[in-house]
């Protein structure tokens, strides 16, 4: 059958999601979109004319679709798009499917679902912040983590198949928040990893081992993990890292902080200890404002801390 989705937020991520929708929704279906940036919406529509739909604000979206993605940066966003004038809110929402796919602060995600609820009671709301970066979004392969449990959800099925248009894999974490969560744990630490790589690679190359020889003992021995295989830092290793790309095209070095903040400020409120988070956080903020590092690739930490890229 044919469907009505909005997509809100096509950045990097969201603008990949919103095409891989428009190419395999059932026939006749239709994407309306927005974004504060006009290019975007306009670029958008040029590529899928026949299915992508312009629209003039998350209001506008939400009065056209049944189903209300949205993909920003921040809570700070979410909340404006929610509840902010000419927001999702301001349209009748009452029997609607809505997920937000950005990786924010649960307690941000909280107060909006909470807000909708309130409203409308009938709405269904989920987080379901994704992983696999902007080459999966574009080829349809990204991770989401849905923030409700696989047996209680009455959405489960349909929220399935809408996944399965634009990634491989949906992993239910339980209930609302805890796909952020989950995401919000796996960056801090696939972030730290980023750190400790950088830092054991440089320190075996100083040493005098060829850093093929290191990734090799890695992936036979007990460090073995993803980052030094398919994201090692140290440029030449593999061919489709970032790192062997002039770390372009990867997981940026400023959104690897955001997410360390956000994993840091939800440990400190649930009173987890974690003595690794402050210099993680320390590293990635001056990388991230580092002239030879900033709208990198967040494994451009290697080259922060001063490791030998030739
Ligand atoms: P981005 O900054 O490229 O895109 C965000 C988009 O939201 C922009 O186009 C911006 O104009 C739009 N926007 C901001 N405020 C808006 C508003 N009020 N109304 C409408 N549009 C608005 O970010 P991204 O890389 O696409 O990431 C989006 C989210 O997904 C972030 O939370 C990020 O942490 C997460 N994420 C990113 C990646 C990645 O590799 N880039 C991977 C996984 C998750």
């Amino acid at each position: 059958d044919a469907k009505a989705v909005g997509f809100i937020g096509l950045g990097n991520m969201g603008f990949w999601m919103a095409i891989n929708l428009a190419k395999k929704l059932p026939v006749n279906s239709k994407v309306h979109v927005f974004d504060i940036v006009q290019t975007l919406v306009d670029d958008i529509c040029a590529k899928h004319p026949e299915s992508i739909i312009g629209c003039s604000s998350p209001k506008d979206v939400a009065d056209k679709s049944d189903i209300i993605i949205t993909m920003l940066p921040e809570g700070k966003h979410v909340k404006a798009v929610y509840i902010g004038p000419n927001g999702i809110c301001s349209s009748d929402i009452g029997q609607k499917l809505l997920i937000d796919c950005s990786t924010i602060d649960t307690a941000s995600f909280l107060e909006v679902k909470d807000h909708v609820t309130k409203v409308f009671p009938c709405a269904s709301f989920y987080d379901a912040p994704v992983s696999g970066g902007v080459i999966g979004a574009e080829r349809g392969t990204i991770a989401f983590f849905l923030g409700c449990a696989e047996d209680n959800s009455k959405d489960i099925q349909e929220l399935r198949e809408l996944f399965s248009l634009m990634g491989n894999k949906v992993i239910p974490c339980g209930g609302p928040s805890l796909g952020i969560a989950a995401k919000l744990s796996n960056n801090y630490l696939s972030g730290i990893i980023g750190i400790a790589a950088s830092e054991a690679m440089d320190m075996g190359m100083k040493s005098g081992l060829d850093p093929r020889v290191l990734a090799q003992v890695y992936a036979a021995g007990t460090a073995q993990n993803t980052i030094c295989d398919r994201f090692n830092p140290v440029p030449g290793i593999y061919p489709d890292a970032p790192s062997s790309n002039g770390y372009q095209n990867g997981f940026k070095v400023h959104l690897m902080k955001k997410d360390i903040s956000l994993a840091l400020d939800m440990a400190r409120r649930v009173g987890s200890t974690n003595v690794l988070g402050s210099v993680g956080l320390q590293t990635y903020t001056e990388a991230s404002e580092d002239e030879r590092c900033k709208d990198l690739d967040s494994r451009v930490v290697f080259r922060y801390l001063g490791g030998n890229e030739n």
